[in-house]
């Protein structure tokens, strides 16, 4: 399958299942705009990125600043000519108990995971009108589905998105753009890279396939839906977990 000539813009694509999504997209050819909050990770990204030989150019943003976002994706456009494909990956997560977390920890979740994807929907979604085109992908979690004690911010702000995900899809399906939503379950990287191994044991006891998924697993299924396999598709929430949810 061939991506040549879609632009993507993907968040938070300097680690993990970003980093991986960005990689397979670089494959099949497309050219990768990108952005994560560490400068110097942005650029190992850029230069890794280069070395597969696609146009690429990564931005060094807090995505929580909304006032700069729009910046951001003009001067990409400006960059780039066009963006196809909008992955909302970039996120973190906050853990505490309910009664211990702060008004603080619920405010960076929420702006990071919810707040800065609606925002990326709404500057992005714009220019996806004006062609008739685009596809988006939001980065949710099996969290949002299920929820998980100490994540009273990280599962709200999952299940916030599989909502926008199904909304986005409703309202601009009719002009010819796709939204949909994937759930992985537990994925090694950094972000799950400090559970403790008592915890650890006991979720891979609960997951079928007895193992953590891979970063590139995520970032296939995300490939197969901005591609043709994708076109009929949209307001779908897709479960990556080795079987958890079974
Ligand atoms: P990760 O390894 O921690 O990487 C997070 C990425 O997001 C990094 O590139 C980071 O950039 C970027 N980022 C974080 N905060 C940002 C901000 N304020 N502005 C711009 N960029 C920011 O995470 P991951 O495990 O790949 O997770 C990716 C997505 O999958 C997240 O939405 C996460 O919630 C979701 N997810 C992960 C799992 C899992 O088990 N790993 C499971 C379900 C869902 P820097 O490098 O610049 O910090």
């Amino acid at each position: 399958m061939s991506l040549k000539d879609k632009v993507a813009l993907i968040t938070g694509a300097s680690r993990g299942i970003g980093k991986a999504i960005a990689m397979e997209l670089a494959l099949m050819g497309s050219s990768i705009a990108f952005i994560s909050k560490n400068p110097l990770h942005v650029e190992q990204t850029e230069k890794m990125l280069q070395n597969l030989g696609v146009r690429t150019k990564g931005y060094a943003l807090d995505i929580s600043e909304i006032s700069q976002l729009k910046k951001t994706i003009d001067d990409i456009l400006k960059e780039f000519g066009q963006i196809d494909f909008l992955i909302n990956n970039a996120g973190k997560t906050e853990d505490r108990l309910l009664l211990r977390m702060s008004e603080a920890d619920w405010d960076s979740v929420m702006n990071i995971n919810l707040k800065a994807s609606f925002f990326m929907i709404k500057f992005v979604g714009k220019h996806f009108l004006s062609r008739n085109y685009g596809k988006i992908i939001n980065i949710s979690s099996i969290s949002g589905l299920t929820g998980i004690p100490g994540q009273a911010n990280y599962a709200a702000s999952k299940a916030g998105l599989i909502g926008l995900t199904k909304t986005v899809a409703k309202e601009l399906g009719p002009r010819g753009i796709t939204c949909n939503a994937i759930c992985p379950g537990f994925i090694e990287t950094d972000m799950t890279q400090h559970l403790p191994l008592e915890r650890k044991e006991k979720i891979l006891k609960e997951i079928p396939l007895g193992r953590f998924g891979k970063a590139e697993e995520v970032a296939k299924l995300a490939v197969f839906l901005l591609g043709p396999g994708g076109d009929y598709i949209t307001g779908q929430c897709f479960i990556i977990d080795g079987g958890l949810l079974a």
